[in-house]
């Protein structure tokens, strides 16, 4: 009882305009039972109160796959690791006219052009990009977004002209846990591509991924990072372990867990949009549909980046059976 009513406090305190402060982020983490049933429901309150009961949808594409020179340790297309990804170049312009016209017919809000690699090649690929966002934004009623890499301030300023409403950047973990994820660029290059993408205009949408090692508190202390980065949308990831990288076969969240870090975030950004992406059925399992109560507001349909997503048919049903409205394209 007294525990339910920290959740109660805290649900108030942040309608106040104060976020949680470290010790409250660990205190959701560590809640059990009716605790966390009260933090749920808190979550789910300022969700309903940011977005009623709406949800937005996005959809990538992977316009460009393997062979990146970075080692994120998570990551079936780096080259440092030997993993059964698929490697090709960035796809032909009609092929990801197609995929964003597929996602704008099904629903989704964003439609995102995603390309492995640590930063963007200028010349002949980079204006392929530009060519398609300007196509999307003329021909369909979805928001491109991109995710490229790392960018330069010049890159960043074309992207913004060109019409890409979101630049999609994840920092995949806390600071003090990055070291241990990847070595060969910073979590500065990071939150610096962040801080370009802003300045030119563009939304960014940054998130992470989590099953990683981390701890309890890196989780509290990424999602302060992202909160006072003030990130207009959060993709939350849960680990699906890839055979040939060093994580194989790390599998440290339960459904629960995964719940309690959306709900963490919800405390912590609770105006902004996050989306539960990448690994959702490997980690939810049962529990998907929960989400929404943990204080989601969006999801990922169709296919991740590496791995498969269910069949959208099966997503479709649970949101109409959850009677909650799929937001508009914007
Ligand atoms: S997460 Fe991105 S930067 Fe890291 S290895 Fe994979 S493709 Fe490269």
């Amino acid at each position: 009882m007294i525990k339910a009513s920290l959740a109660a406090e805290l649900t108030e305190q942040v309608l106040a305009g104060k976020p949680p402060s470290r010790e409250q982020g660990v205190a959701i983490l560590m809640s059990r039972g009716a605790q966390y049933t009260a933090y749920m429901a808190g979550a789910h309150g300022l969700k309903e109160k940011a977005f009623d009961s709406n949800i937005r949808l996005c959809s990538i594409i992977n316009a460009k796959s393997g062979r990146c020179q970075e080692n994120c340790a998570f990551c079936a297309q780096s080259a440092h690791f030997a993993t059964q990804s698929p490697t090709f170049p960035l796809k032909s312009l009609d092929e990801i006219l197609l995929g964003a016209k597929q996602a704008a017919a099904e629903g989704s809000h964003c439609f995102g052009i995603v390309t492995s690699g640590s930063k963007p090649k200028d010349g002949e690929e980079f204006q392929r990009i530009l060519h398609a966002i300007r196509d999307i934004r003329s021909q369909y009623s979805i928001a491109p977004s991109a995710s490229l890499g790392m960018l330069t301030d010049d890159q960043a300023q074309a992207l913004a002209d060109a019409g890409c409403v979101t630049y999609h950047h994840n920092l995949e973990t806390a600071r003090s846990y990055f070291p241990e994820i990847c070595t060969t660029h910073s979590y500065d290059q990071d939150i610096q591509t962040v801080i370009s993408a802003k300045k030119a205009g563009m939304k960014v949408c940054c998130g992470g991924i989590f099953g990683l090692g981390e701890s309890i508190a890196q989780r509290v202390e990424f999602a302060e990072t992202l909160q006072q980065l003030d990130v207009d949308s959060v993709p939350l990831n849960f680990l699906s372990p890839i055979p040939g990288t060093p994580l194989e076969g790390r599998s440290e969240l339960k459904p629960m867990d995964c719940l309690r870090i959306i709900t963490l975030f919800r405390f912590f950004l609770p105006g902004k949009p996050i989306s539960v992406c990448g690994g959702r059925e490997h980690n939810l399992r049962d529990l998907q549909a929960m989400m929404f109560m943990a204080g989601a507001s969006g999801t990922m349909i169709g296919n991740y980046l590496t791995t498969t997503g269910r069949s959208k048919e099966r997503d479709l049903q649970m949101f109409d059976d959850l009677e909650v409205q799929i937001d508009d394209c914007v």
